[in-house]
């Protein structure tokens, strides 16, 4: 298998083998060549329908052509300039226009774009302390380690955060605002900020409880904290206005990434201009970067938001991700499998544990053993999926009702 002998090589110069630790899965990863679609090809030819797409971003499916075709041209035309472009002003509208926000800045990753917004938000509040939920990913960045999804949900905590550096994290879990009230009362005056994925995809997916994000933004304004929602995996993926323009609320900042990028790095984090305003060179909260706002990810980022204005892209993708959870939980009652399917829209997961999961504590009680064995056994039958129970699957543009029955067929023998 030439993914092996990839990987054989990879090990020696990469930790782990990887640029990123959620790609790393026994006994090894399979090397990809090529996406067109749905679908992506390894290096041994083999074909796999995607689900991971890329985490996220590749709302329209792999390589498509439109967007191709504009990033093309605007390689052309050059790829860095280290000066203002047009373009970020028409992606900034485009933006504006979905999210309640006055202005935006554009940085390079989700990462970024929560570590900015925090240190925004605390420079605005003039104090330090931050809420963060439970199980929730903010990017790889030390004030949010703490208690997160995604890759970091398999390993205790990081090395090589100080202590200092976290004692101003406060940890939640999800879907409960009673101890959200109780850190505020013991933290009175000292929180700056409440960072939150409204729908949680760093724990596969897990919605908010009726009243709950209602709730969070009553008790964030009676508190005078700033409500950031971060979505970098649900904007523009729950709907153009993401998932607070499906709940109605309106958050004090919001950070994005991912899609907006049409599959090249990129990040934005925004909001009030009370609070924007404080951003340098405006104000004195400092952030920079040398890549943010480059012309290759905001033409493709701006194509993409063409495509999702033009065609009815979400109609689509939510039918497809409805199919495929309505076909999953079928084939796990027909096998007399108790576990639990959930999603909303393209977002899917399935859950090795009984019942309804509503917080990260839920989700740890997975045989994650078992959805690894499903996971490799999915790939051996054509399918692609994230390779943790920590992690969502996305549908895009692209996938068909020919990939949602070969699906559906994978799933029932990998779960048998
Ligand atoms: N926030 C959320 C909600 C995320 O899911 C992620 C990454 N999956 C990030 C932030 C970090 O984004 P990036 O990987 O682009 O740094």
């Amino acid at each position: 298998m030439a993914s092996e002998k990839l990987h054989i090589e990879a090990k020696k110069l990469l930790p782990g083998g990887v640029s990123s630790p959620v790609r790393a899965y026994a006994p090894y990863p399979v090397y990809i060549k090529s996406g067109l679609g749905s679908k992506i090809k390894d290096v041994d030819k083999k074909e796999y329908i995607d689900y991971c797409m890329g985490f996220g971003p590749l709302i329209l499916g792999h390589a498509n052509p439109f967007l191709i075709k504009n990033v093309k041209d605007q390689i052309d035309l050059g790829t860095l300039f280290g000066a203002p472009i047009e373009q970020e002003i028409e992606l900034a509208k485009k933006i504006l226009g979905y999210y309640p926000m006055d202005m935006l800045r554009f940085v390079n990753t989700g990462t970024e774009a929560t570590m900015s917004a925090l240190r925004v938000a605390r420079g605005y509040k003039k104090c330090d302390r931050i809420i963060k939920i439970e199980g929730a990913f903010h990017g790889a960045h030390d004030a949010v380690l703490a208690k997160a999804g995604s890759g970091v949900a398999t390993i205790p905590s990081s090395p090589g955060i100080p202590k200092d550096f976290t004692k101003n994290t406060i940890l939640v879990p999800y879907n409960d605002t009673d101890a959200i009230e109780s850190a505020i009362r013991e933290n009175k005056g000292e929180i700056a900020a409440l960072i939150i994925e409204p729908i949680m995809g760093n724990v596969g997916v897990v919605l908010p409880e009726e009243g709950y994000l209602d709730q969070i933004r009553k008790i964030t304004l009676e508190n005078d904290i700033v409500l950031i929602f971060d979505e970098v995996i649900t904007g523009f993926r729950i709907g153009m206005g993401g998932v607070q323009s499906r709940y109605s609320i309106v958050p004090d900042m919001t950070t994005l990434g991912k899609i907006i990028g049409g599959g090249f790095p990129i990040g934005v984090f925004g909001g009030k201009k009370e609070i924007m305003d404080n951003v340098a060179p405006s104000g004195d909260v400092y952030q920079a970067g040398t890549f943010s706002g480059n012309p290759v990810s905001l033409t493709a980022g701006l194509s993409v938001i063409e495509v999702l204005e033009t065609e009815k892209v979400h109609k689509k993708i939510d039918e497809i991700g409805g199919q495929i959870r309505k076909g999953l939980t079928q084939v796990v009652n027909d096998l007399g499998q108790n576990y639990a399917v959930q999603g909303i829209g393209s977002m899917f997961q399935i859950f090795f544990t009984d019942g309804k999961v509503k917080d990260y504590e839920d989700v740890k009680k997975s045989d994650l053993d078992g959805f690894m064995k499903m996971f490799r056994s999915m790939l051996k039958n054509g399918v692609f999926l994230p390779p943790s129970q920590f992690e969502t699957n996305f549908v895009s543009f692209a996938h068909k009702k020919e990939d949602v029955e070969a699906t559906l067929i994978a799933y029932e023998k990998s779960l048998k």
